[in-house]
């Protein structure tokens, strides 16, 4: 099949690249000159595990293109994918002017049927705006479906490539066989693919988003009781993961969850829940708790360091919002580096994969270690806010030695309690006991 996908960066690449490693012609759209020129050229433009493996294979095959001209990405295409930002809006609604400017554009240049598929992440109503946006200028005959995109960061290919379910929104029977046959190959040990009208499709990605975070933000309260209670965070989630109804998965506390999905998702549920005079109170407080997670380390910080962290040097491990990808929107480290720095510290960061992209956000704010032992070096104590598996293992020994202070704040969990006091590590983490030396 041939196949355009409208806006190349983490979800529109991924979609592209694998849709091509399945045997489709793939057209990839973007405005940035600059990224189009690096992939045409064979330079992949995100860090997304296996990703660059099948982007070179399908670029060779000359089943991958890329173009900056929406006209010609998509004269051939007979499904054309919309992975357009939608940032929020100044209110928190959902910013849907990207895809409705290209929805406008289309208008002008479609000159046979295609399927126009939203694979970003819409509020509800929006198929029926595209297809308004579109329509007012052709006659040409078209539909919109809506196809949210569920990937993870970090495993996106693998979630792309084996998805747990692809949601399908349509009540066009023409565009349903189209969707079905593209995504045959994707489901064939048999994970459904679930057809539904658009409405539901576009709640569905809301949903499930909204639903993850609110997860989140309940073992993050938890973790806290668990602090003040003396209880510990480990062995609750351990006892409640283990009901069937609860789950294992998603229930780990840290310091709030980022990224380009959830805080923003979140909000724009919230928001479409007041334009139809309903107040989600529960998303009120997911948000509410997230904001003050994200700096959870910070009064354990102060406390060790008497209230005064003027003068400080702190080592940082983990910019990005997660593990196994460079993307470092909403990430809680941006906010710690903020909250230590107006303090009068200093840091010095390390991360495998998303220091270029701090760098060109916070500049020369903090200093940036070729490596987790490096990042070290004359610093008061480490901070832990992604948990990348390099950090996980690590020469305790080393640390000791590079470290003016063998104090250790982990935003992630990473360690054993135990473990670190026979180290002789003051070590604090979420929602567990202390290691105070
Ligand atoms: P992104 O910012 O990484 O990529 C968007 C791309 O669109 C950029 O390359 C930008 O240059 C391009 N673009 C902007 N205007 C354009 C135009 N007029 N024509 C062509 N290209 C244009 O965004 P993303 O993270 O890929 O997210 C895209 C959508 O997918 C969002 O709605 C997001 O919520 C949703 N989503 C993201 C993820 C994720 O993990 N990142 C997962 C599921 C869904």
């Amino acid at each position: 099949m041939k196949i355009s996908v409208v806006g190349t960066g983490y979800v529109g690449l991924v979609t592209g690249t694998c849709f091509a490693e399945t045997g489709n012609d793939v057209t990839c759209v973007d405005i940035d000159a600059n990224k189009v020129k690096k992939l045409q050229s064979g330079q992949i433009t995100i860090y997304e595990p296996g990703l660059e493996k099948l982007f070179e294979r399908n670029l060779k095959e000359g089943r991958l293109n890329f173009t900056t001209s929406l006209e010609d990405g998509i004269r051939d295409a007979q499904v054309i994918f919309l992975a357009l930002p939608t940032p929020p809006g100044e209110d928190g609604s959902a910013d849907l002017s990207y895809i409705l400017r290209v929805a406008d554009q289309l208008g002008h240049i479609l000159k046979d049927y295609k399927v126009i598929v939203d694979k970003s992440t819409v509020p509800v109503g929006t198929a029926d705006k595209v297809h308004a946006a579109i329509a007012k200028n052709i006659k040409v005959e078209f539909d919109v479906v809506s196809n949210p995109e569920f990937l993870r960061e970090g495993v996106a290919v693998e979630d792309f490539m084996k998805p747990d379910r692809v949601v399908i929104g349509t009540q066009s029977e023409r565009a349903r066989k189209i969707m079905g046959d593209l995504y045959a190959p994707f489901v064939r040990q048999g994970n459904p693919v679930i057809f539904m009208d658009e409405k539901s499709a576009e709640l569905t990605k809301y949903a499930a988003n909204s639903f993850l975070a609110t997860k989140i933000s309940f073992m993050n309260e938890i973790a806290i009781l668990c602090e003040r209670l003396g209880a510990d965070v480990d062995m609750v989630r351990r006892g409640i993961g283990s009901d069937d109804r609860i789950g294992k998965r998603f229930l780990f506390p840290g310091i709030g969850y980022g990224g380009s999905c959830f805080p923003k998702d979140v909000q724009a549920l919230v928001k479409s829940s007041q334009e139809v005079d309903y107040s989600f109170r529960i998303l009120d407080a997911v948000m509410d708790v997230n904001e003050k997670q994200k700096l959870f380390l910070l009064p354990k910080i102060q406390a060790f360091f008497n209230n005064d962290l003027k003068g400080r040097h702190f080592a940082l491990w983990g910019l990005a919002f997660k593990p196994n990808t460079d993307d470092i929107r909403e990430a809680p480290a941006l906010y710690i580096i903020d909250a230590l720095v107006s303090a009068g510290a200093t840091v010095t960061a390390f991360d495998p994969e998303a220091a270029h992209n701090v760098q060109q956000v916070i500049g020369d704010k903090i200093q940036y270690a070729d490596n987790q032992y490096a990042a070290l070096e004359n610093a008061d104590a480490l901070i832990i806010a992604t948990e990348w598996s390099v950090f996980r293992t690590p020469d305790f020994n080393k640390m000791g030695t590079q470290l003016k202070q063998k104090a250790i704040f982990d935003g992630r969990n990473l360690f054993e309690g135990a473990h670190m006091r026979e180290l002789g590590f003051h070590y604090e983490s979420v929602g567990r006991n202390p290691v105070k030396l």
